[in-house]
């Protein structure tokens, strides 16, 4: 192996000249894998790939740039599926700047591929979100931040009794006319839409085809509604137990006798996964161990969801549009809507790994790989991202023994934490 530079990436202000360094060896770590630990583990980048991954022994090559992770992890970059927004910027702001804000922010919690997420808004937001995804989607080969791998279709097909802290006045079913146009831009990965809903089929139909992972959220769907889905390609529901049907919900929409919810459905059906939002603000350590323990960490997901809080001061913020978007309170540690309910993560996915390790006491390999090659296989993107794997993307953290961020690689890149 020959390596010719030792220049490291600079930071995300410099971004024209921000290039992955011929060759990064990471010496002096745990490597955590997808079902187990490599011990004094010596990781070697080449060319923005995962070149090499053994045990020390080796000298690195004389030329490399060598990080010491001085005893602590060397983890594969997270992936989350379910994020709005972080640094001040929503997706939903529309625009490049705010796109780039979120992707740099969530990079320095270790968040190395994202999916932007829509939020309820008028098909003009919609467009305009998804428009500016695909301006730093490709510039990002020489930019920085967590690299967008798709946009998430989120809102705003939503049940109109579980719309939660979004927008009330941009729900509404869905219509062909309508998605379609949003499918067409070549940029929607993840789509959800209530199953409840009208037009819900021909919508899984549709993403179906389009080769999408399908999700069903915001939405009180009963166990025939959610078969139904099933067999049009819905295989997830976003953030468990928030915004979702329950036994009781079923019981009050239904009457007797009761009925299986979309827990039961995720619970029972081996096809489908779902998400925690492990922030320690909205679910306890009870049910975090609960879905952990009868999910597993193949059918459950880490997400953030988090919002445009994420590293800001406590205050009032916009869930969603800058200017259209609905009012939280972000009291440091989560959103809180005005009427009191949860307004979505301030968080990054660190600190979900952070608080699901602790809640759980589970191997740090499955949390990993709930914030990582899970969500990877789960939206088609394992071939690239998710695991510490030669050959894919050299998207790589080096985490503290307590699992604090003290290194991010994008593709090879060190980003500015
Ligand atoms: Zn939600
Ligand atoms: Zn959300």
């Amino acid at each position: 192996m020959r390596c010719t530079s030792t220049a490291l990436g600079p930071s995300w202000d410099n971004a024209l000249t921000l290039m992955p360094a011929d060759c990064v060896v990471i010496e002096n770590a745990t490597a955590i894998l997808p079902d187990g630990l490599l011990p004094q583990a010596r990781l070697v980048l080449r060319a923005g790939r995962i070149a090499e991954m053994s045990r020390a022994g080796k000298r690195a090559p004389r030329d490399a740039k060598v990080i010491d992770a001085r005893g602590g992890w060397v983890s594969p970059g997270f992936v989350d599926v379910h994020v709005h927004g972080g640094g001040g910027a929503d997706f939903m702001d529309g625009t490049p700047e705010a796109v780039r804000a979120v992707c740099a922010t969530h990079a320095r919690h270790g968040t190395t591929t994202i999916f932007p997420t829509t939020t309820t808004g008028s098909p003009q937001e919609v467009h305009q979100m998804i428009a500016a995804c695909k301006i730093v989607r490709d510039e990002q080969a020489i930019s920085g931040g967590a690299r967008i791998a798709g946009v998430h279709l989120y809102g705003p097909f939503f049940a109109p009794d579980k719309v939660g802290c979004h927008p009330a006045g941009g729900r509404r079913d869905p219509t062909t006319a309508e998605f379609s146009r949003y499918f067409g831009t070549g940029l929607v990965r993840i789509a959800t839409c209530a199953a409840e809903l009208p037009g819900a089929g021909a919508f899984f139909r549709k993403a179906h085809r389009e080769g999408c992972f399908i999700t069903c959220g915001h939405s009180n769907a009963t166990w025939t509604e959610m078969d139904r889905a099933y067999k049009a390609g819905m295989r997830h529901v976003d953030h468990f137990w928030c915004a979702m049907s329950s036994v009781a919900s079923i019981r009050a929409r239904c009457g007797t006798p009761m009925q299986g919810s979309m827990e039961q459905y995720v619970l029972m059906n081996d096809g489908m996964s779902t998400e925690v939002i492990a922030d320690g603000q909205h679910l306890s350590p009870e049910l975090l161990q609960f879905a952990h323990r009868l999910l597993g960490p193949r059918r459950l997901l880490l997400v953030t969801d988090a919002s445009r809080a994420v590293d800001m001061a406590p205050g009032r913020y916009k869930f969603g549009h800058a200017v259209t978007g609905t009012d939280f309170d972000h009291d440091g540690k989560v959103g809180r809507a005005p009427h009191g309910g949860l307004a979505s993560s301030s968080v990054g996915m660190d600190h979900m790994v952070r608080t699901m390790h602790a809640a759980t006491r589970a191997p740090i390999w499955d949390i990993v790989r709930m914030a990582s090659l899970t969500p990877a296989e789960r939206t088609g993107i394992a071939h690239e991202a998710g695991s510490l794997s030669v050959g894919k993307r050299a998207d790589v953290l080096v985490l503290s023994a307590k699992l604090k961020v003290t290194q991010v690689l994008v593709g090879g890149v060190v980003q500015a934490l």
